[in-house]
């Protein structure tokens, strides 16, 4: 037995991992810059060395939404499912699990209740940190539930998304939840309840091709890529080139496919303007 190699250098080892990884710390952005996270936090998550909106997860964005940071979360009280019994490299349970372990949420949809700007709404929040936001059963559910809920409680209709698209695991019980979302934002439309769609970057897929597209008022996070298929796709299937900044928040607003691109430090001052206005 090597007594350094076996005994010594593994307590040393031991000792050193303890502390808090440099990944609890810090956070890359796409800029290269190294970003103090408390710092990051502090600044809503954007950097402040390029201004890149980077991710915010649901609980911050609610807590950033909300007056006060007081919000009630609506309990989903479905499963999530494997219609298919879907086995790629991995059992498609096991990337639920794995997600689940690793976000501490049960799927990738919120729902919660609180008062923006003195309005009472109902906001739905869709979370790339589980499996990259995409819709499947489970979300499309939620955002029924959330639309059912605005409806009962008479009040504006939110919901935030930031999704690679539908859930491919779910095949085409995913593929429902699109029209199962444009039902539900039907609903909204017979009941007279305004419904405003906030893209945050990615918004992409079926999530943009159904209801995220549907809003009465449409706003997009500074810089967000919001589109169907991904640029090169496009480029590969028409043979031409797109612009440089094709499929951008700005280069929609220009377009007319969206209302306001906002910074995301404006945002809620906005959101309680545009509120305000929805209510005469
Ligand atoms: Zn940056």
């Amino acid at each position: 037995m090597n007594w350094l190699k076996d005994f010594v250098k593994p307590k040393i080892n031991a000792l050193i991992i303890r502390k808090e990884t440099p990944s609890d710390l810090w956070s890359k952005c796409l800029c290269g810059q190294l970003l103090y996270n408390k710092d990051l936090k502090e600044n809503l998550y954007v950097c402040s060395y390029c201004d890149r909106h980077l991710h915010m997860n649901f609980e911050a964005r609610f807590k950033f939404i909300f007056d006060d940071q007081k919000f009630k979360i609506i309990k989903i009280d479905i499963e999530n499912n494997d219609p298919l019994k879907f086995k790629d490299l991995k059992k498609y349970t096991d990337r639920l699990k794995e997600s689940q372990k690793k976000t501490n949420q049960k799927d990738a949809a919120f729902v919660a209740t609180g008062n923006i700007g003195g309005t009472l709404s109902c906001v739905f929040i869709l979370d790339f940190s589980f499996m990259g936001g995409s819709m499947g059963q489970y979300v499309g559910e939620s955002f029924k539930i959330g639309c059912l809920k605005a409806i009962e409680l008479n009040c504006p209709f939110i919901a935030i998304s930031s999704s690679g698209g539908a859930r491919m695991q779910e095949g085409l019980v995913s593929l429902m939840q699109l029209p199962k979302t444009v039902a539900a934002i039907n609903l909204l439309n017979d009941n007279k309840i305004p419904y405003i769609s906030l893209l945050t970057n990615p918004t992409t897929g079926g999530v943009s091709a159904s209801f995220a597209m549907l809003g009465d008022i449409i706003i997009a996070e500074k810089g967000s890529m919001i589109g169907f298929a991904g640029k090169r796709v496009i480029e590969e299937t028409i043979k031409e080139k797109m612009p440089e900044n094709f499929q951008t928040a700005e280069y929609l607003l220009d377009h007319g496919m969206i209302d306001i691109v906002v910074h995301r430090k404006e945002l809620q001052e906005t959101l309680v303007r545009v509120l305000s206005h929805l209510k005469k």
